[in-house]
């Protein structure tokens, strides 16, 4: 329970989780653009009210500046008392409005009048003043850090008739920005509050789509689940997306397979046992039989031991074929390559086999077309070739005939047995390589076939990665043959292994 829930910590950490990566996605495309038009619509809003202040009081310091001109206000000899107080006042007037400071500076530098009355008569001397003296207009200047905006105003005497003005004096104003700040501040807390709400909504909305989304793929994962604890074997199906989809298609694809392998794995156990109970039943009739007869004669019991023995004989082979048939199918099993002179093997195996056809009078004919080295399993290969050689003698006809032709091209050998005997029925032979597939099951049983010889053969052909086919005629005969590559290549990796 902890160790699940730490390993899905850490895939919520790491990143790995399709949930914590929607939910990031989400969360990131519904907060970032808020944020930035928080931003980018406060410092616009800041920019355009520096500029309104400044074009407002520009305005009126040039009204301002043009009474000071009517008035003669920089000549004192001209000007009377009355109207310097009431431009007095007017600049007063402005400067407690905007909370800031005018003076108006003559041509001499002199500070003429001080809203602050701290440096009348005074010089300033200040870059601004000197280049706004030097008729380049009014200037201004905006100070964040220290909150306050500078301007400088020219005061111009129209000097002729051409339009021309000569400046005669400047006023230099700084007002604060305090009023801009707290709309600013005002408007930000509004804007964060929003900001706050939409963040939760987004969150919330985040948490509910990622779940939602993710949904489809939890429902795989239980399905595959309930299989896995053998509560369904049915397919499953989870269409909501194409990708679960493809995910629930491979699945059901998987559980095919491994139906059928468990089919066939349970018809192979019932085979098994079956073929294995049938010579023990046929021991248990004979000694049943011998028990219940009194007295009976010596030849009785030796005819009936010999009967137990040749079904012992008959229990022996089943097991054999059993366990080679067994070793074959283990993939794992690596195959024992060497290169080796197929003739010669063809010729060892045929002397071996030849006294059991000429007990049924047919006769083996070898066919060699040229001399064949092959890097094979020796040991497998004679299994293939003692079994369809043995195949075509058990399943002949008396004074037959078997005829083993060996060839070989550049890349593969084949190895073909025909013979004269019974032939395959047409319909039998897709099924004759099943695994205790007999054609005339008495028949077969009576010369010792067990119905495993030719499922053992095209398995460890299949390992050479070899084929077999056959053609057969009933009645007249058969033919199989075996291709094999004369040089190996390993399954897996398709390298070419030995010489
Ligand atoms: P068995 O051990 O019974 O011979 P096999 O797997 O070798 O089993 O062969 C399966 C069946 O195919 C045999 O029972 C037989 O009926 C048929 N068969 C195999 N080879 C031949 C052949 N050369 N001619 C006729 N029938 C054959």
């Amino acid at each position: 329970m902890w160790d699940k829930l730490w390993r899905e910590f850490k895939a919520l950490v790491t990143l790995r989780s399709l949930r914590t990566r929607i939910f990031i996605i989400i969360l990131l495309v519904g907060t970032v653009p808020c944020v930035l038009m928080r931003h980018g619509i406060l410092n616009n809003y800041e920019e355009r009210a520096v500029e309104n202040r400044i074009a407002t009081v520009q305005n009126q310091l040039m009204i301002v500046g043009n009474h000071l001109l009517s008035n003669n206000y920089f000549d004192s000899m001209k000007s009377d008392e009355k109207s310097r107080a009431v431009i007095s006042a007017e600049l007063e007037m402005i400067s407690d409005l905007y909370e800031g400071r005018v003076m108006v500076i003559n041509a001499g530098l002199k500070v003429v009048t001080d809203t602050y009355s701290i440096s009348e008569g005074k010089s300033v001397i200040s870059e601004e003043v000197i280049r706004c003296l030097q008729g380049e207009g009014m200037s201004h200047y905006y100070d964040r850090e220290h909150g306050y905006i500078e301007m400088t105003t020219p005061i111009a005497e129209s000097a002729g008739e051409d339009g021309s003005s000569v400046v005669v004096g400047v006023m230099l104003t700084s007002i604060s920005n305090d009023s801009i700040m707290s709309t600013m501040e005002a408007l930000n807390r509004t804007a964060v509050l929003l900001e706050n709400l939409m963040l939760m909504g987004i969150v919330a909305l985040a948490l509910v789509l990622s779940n939602i989304l993710t949904r489809p793929f939890n429902r795989v994962t239980e399905a595959i689940k309930e299989v896995k604890a053998g509560y369904s074997n049915d397919p499953i199906s989870v269409p909501d997306y194409v990708e679960t989809g493809h995910i629930v298609d491979a699945f059901n694809q998987m559980l095919d397979r491994m139906k059928a392998l468990d089919d066939s794995r349970q018809e192979f156990v019932a085979n098994v046992s079956h073929e294995l109970k049938t010579p023990m039943t046929s021991v248990k009739v004979l000694a049943d039989s011998l028990l219940a007869q009194e007295n009976a004669p010596a030849e009785l019991y030796r005819e009936f031991m010999e009967d137990i023995v040749s079904e012992i004989d008959r229990e022996n082979r089943i097991i054999t074929d059993l366990l080679a048939l067994v070793k074959m199918e283990k993939k794992v099993q690596e195959l024992n390559i060497v290169a080796l002179s197929v003739n010669d093997l063809v010729e060892l195996i045929l002397k071996r086999l030849r006294p059991i056809a000429r007990k049924k009078d047919v006769e083996v004919v070898f066919e060699s077309m040229r001399p064949v080295v092959a890097e094979v399993d020796e040991v497998k290969l004679t299994l293939v070739m003692t079994n369809l050689v043995e195949n075509a003698i058990k399943y002949n006809k008396e004074h037959g005939w078997v005829r083993v032709e060996l060839d070989a091209d550049h890349q593969f050998f084949t190895f073909t047995v025909s013979d004269s005997g019974l032939g395959i029925p047409e319909d039998s032979l897709s099924h004759i390589y099943e695994r205790f597939y007999r054609v005339d099951k008495s028949h077969s049983k009576e010369i010792g076939g067990t119905g495993l010889g030719l499922a053992i053969t095209r398995s460890a052909v299949l390992m050479h990665r070899g084929s077999i086919t056959v053609k057969s005629v009933e009645g007249e005969g058969s033919s199989f043959t075996v291709k094999i590559p004369l040089t190996h290549v390993t399954a897996d990796t398709g390298v070419r292994s030995g010489g």
